[in-house]
Formats: C-alpha cells, sequence, structure tokens
C-alpha cells in the first residue's frame, strides 16, 4: 500500500467506528433565513433547533443595518484590530456593550471578538499560565476546555454545580494565580450555574470568576443583560463573555471585564491579536440589534420566550424518557442511547420537527438526548403541535 493510501485508511477506519456507534453527523443546507420555519430540500420544517432565542437572526431591520455597514465600510476589515482593522463601528460597539454591562462590572470595558469560540480561547490563554490553576465546571463548553488547555495551566475538573467541592479545591491550591471558569447556563442541560456561590468563593480565595453568558445574554435579566443581571450581580473579579450570535442574531462575541483586563487582553491575547478582525458591518449590525434587546420590543420578546418555557413546563410529560424541564428555552430530553435518539430525530423529521439529537462527545455517554430549543417566534400552537410529536413517537 503505499503512503497517502494507508494514510486515507487510518482516517475512513476511524469513520467506520464513528458510523457503528451512531456517531456520524450530517449537516441539512437551510435555504431560508433563521426563524421558526426553516426551508431545507424545497421542504418547511418546523424549527426548535437553534440559538436564536429572541427571534432576531432573520430580523429584516438587523439585515437593513448590516446591508447599510456593508455599503459605509466594505465587507472586509482588511487588518486585524492593532494594525488597521479597527472601525469606528467595533469602537462604537465596545463602548455600547461597555455601557449595558456597567451596572454589574466594575470600571466596565468591552472587547468584541469575531466569536464565542475565540473569545473563550483569547481569555483563558491570556489570564492563565503554567504556573495558575484552572477550576472547571465538569459541564463546560468544548471552547472553555480548549482554552484551558491552551493556557497550560494545571487543570481541576469540579462535579456539576458542586460549591462545596470547588471550595475544597481551592482551599487546597497553592497556584498565585487561580481562574473558575464556567457556563452561566449550560448549553446541553439548560440549568443555570450557581454564580453567586461561585463569586463568593472567588472572592474568598482571591480566584477570577470567568462566566460563559452565551446562552444567557440577551435573555436572562429583566433588561436583557444576562445572567449577572438575573443574579443582580456586581464585581471586578469577573470576566464575563457573552456570544452575540444567539440571542443577538448576528456574530461574534464580547468580553466585558475591568479595565485592566480589557486592556491585557488587547496586548496579549492571541486569538484576538493574530487574527484579522471581523467584518465591521456586522458590528454595525449589532448596534441595532442591541437596541432591540435593551428596550421594550426586547422585553415583550423575552416574556414571549418564558409562556413558551412555561407551556413546556407544564405540558411535557414522557413515560420512558427524561424531559429535564429547565428555567431556560434549552429543554433536553434524555433517552440515553444514541441509536435510539437518532431513530426519534428521524422521525420528529419525518413529522416536519427539527430538533438537534446531541449525541457524545457533546454529551456524557448514556444521555444522548433530544435538545430542544425555545425562542420567543414560536408560537403556542407550534409548540403543542412538537410536544404531541415526542409524545407520540415516544409510545
Ligand atoms: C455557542 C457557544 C460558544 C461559542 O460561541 P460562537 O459564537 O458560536 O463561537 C461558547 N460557549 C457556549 C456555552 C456556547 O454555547
Amino acid at each position: 500500500m503505499s503512503r497517502d493510501v494507508a494514510l486515507l485508511e487510518v482516517l475512513r477506519a476511524r469513520l467506520d467506528a464513528l458510523s457503528q456507534q451512531h456517531l456520524i453527523r450530517q449537516r441539512r443546507a437551510v435555504e431560508s433565513a433563521c426563524g421558526p420555519q426553516l426551508m431545507i430540500d424545497g421542504r418547511p420544517l418546523s424549527a426548535f433547533c437553534s440559538n436564536d432565542y429572541l427571534g432576531l437572526a432573520g430580523d429584516a431591520r438587523i439585515a437593513e443595518a448590516l446591508a447599510e455597514g456593508a455599503s459605509r465600510y466594505g465587507t472586509g476589515s482588511g487588518a486585524s484590530h492593532l494594525i488597521s482593522g479597527h472601525s469606528a463601528a467595533h469602537a462604537l460597539l465596545e463602548e455600547t456593550l461597555a455601557a449595558i454591562m456597567s451596572p454589574h462590572l466594575a470600571r466596565c470595558r468591552a472587547l468584541y471578538l469575531s466569536s464565542g469560540y475565540i473569545a473563550n480561547l483569547a481569555v483563558i490563554a491570556a489570564l492563565a499560565d503554567k504556573q495558575s490553576e484552572i477550576f472547571s465546571e465538569e459541564l463546560n463548553h468544548a471552547s472553555l476546555i480548549d482554552g484551558a488547555r491552551l493556557s497550560r495551566a494545571k487543570i481541576s475538573v469540579y462535579p456539576h454545580s458542586d460549591l462545596d467541592t470547588l471550595a475544597k479545591l481551592l482551599a487546597a491550591s497553592t497556584a498565585q494565580n487561580k481562574l473558575v471558569v464556567t457556563d452561566s447556563v449550560f448549553s446541553m442541560d439548560g440549568d443555570i450555574a450557581p454564580l453567586p456561590g461561585l463569586l463568593a468563593l472567588c472572592e474568598q480565595y482571591g480566584a477570577w470568576l470567568i462566566v460563559d453568558d452565551a446562552h444567557g445574554f440577551g435573555v436572562l435579566g429583566e433588561q436583557g443583560r444576562g445572567a449577572l443581571e438575573h443574579f443582580a450581580l456586581h464585581s471586578s473579579q469577573i470576566v464575563l463573555i457573552g456570544t452575540l450570535s444567539k440571542a443577538a442574531g448576528v456574530a461574534g462575541a464580547f468580553v466585558a471585564a475591568h479595565e485592566t483586563v480589557i486592556e491585557w487582553l488587547v496586548q496579549r491575547a492571541r486569538p484576538y491579536v493574530y487574527s484579522t478582525a471581523s467584518p465591521p458591518a456586522l458590528a454595525h449590525a449589532l448596534l441595532t440589534s442591541l437596541k432591540i434587546i435593551a428596550g421594550d420590543e426586547g422585553r415583550q420578546r423575552r416574556q414571549a420566550l418564558a409562556a413558551r418555557i412555561a407551556q413546556w413546563q407544564q405540558a411535557m410529560t414522557l413515560s420512558r424518557w427524561q424531559p429535564l424541564r429547565s428555567s431556560t428555552a434549552i429543554q433536553p430530553v434524555i433517552i440515553g442511547d444514541n441509536e435510539a435518539t437518532m431513530v426519534a430525530g428521524r422521525a420528529l423529521h419525518e413529522r416536519g420537527y427539527w430538533v438537534g439529537s446531541v449525541r457524545p462527545p457533546t454529551v456524557p455517554k448514556g444521555t444522548s438526548r433530544l435538545r430542544v430549543t425555545l425562542s420567543a417566534a414560536h408560537t403556542e400552537v407550534q409548540l403543542d403541535g412538537l410536544m404531541a410529536a415526542i409524545a407520540d413517537i415516544e409510545r
């Protein structure tokens, strides 16, 4: 066998192994804008799988702002932020985000990055080094795990929402620089981290609290400022990452923290420094999105979402499968087996519903699940239809 054929054989064998475990994942090409109805192969599907919690990803006003931004600033930024890629739109977006988050963070400044994944790598690898210790929540998002690995710090994983174990780990640590790292809303379970307890421990032990608010920003809190508003927290030790690709309906992410933290990131966060600035038009479009989120319409959309969550919590009962009935837009139904989860996902698809079928390594082995995500854009009738379909398929 020639060498290149041998290399490909290794990959084919690995793909075959995935296939046998029902772990092959497939993409579907969506032909319409993100929304409660998606067009695939010319056929409409009722979609409960996006993270577009407020129904803004397909909003015409934001699309118009994006077009306006493109006509003003062009398509590409041309360079990294520290060379010539930092536009007036990026600067205004950062000022706006800092003002939004300032009730919760002392001397708040914000930094816009091209994605939540990049933001998490940037923050953790810039704040932790070989001499540091990272206390990482068991159910953290992959990007937080990868950021911790990139930093080369010592990593101690604490069990899900277990403050007692975390306290013991912090007490036993000899590291000078400590970081507690957590999702705010857990992306696959939908529950909320005990942030007040985590912050108290961080204050007691002099640790940073890194909060990934990907599923909280725009959704939680009266004004949609996210998990910190939800718990009415204020601190100079919190570093908050909010994604702007989910509830905000556009793309990118921000870090909000004390101005000294942000200045350090600007100088030294490699995923920020060594990457071309994202198109200024995106930052321009986000100004419109943030205005909607903070205003009356944002509040109405959060209320509409809350009504769908309540509807699910009250009505989604099953006999074998286990709905977790979280208090957020993320509503998993645990099935367990990979193949059974795939079969359920396909059966829903046949009935015109698109729900995420999530398997390892995204979730722990034996906990494969349907991941239903609710949006302000879903109607009561639409959700009733989905719940009836899930109950029917379980039987
Ligand atoms: C989606 C997600 C990210 C990544 O954000 P992107 O903007 O999609 O790169 C980070 N953390 C969590 C918890 C997420 O769910």
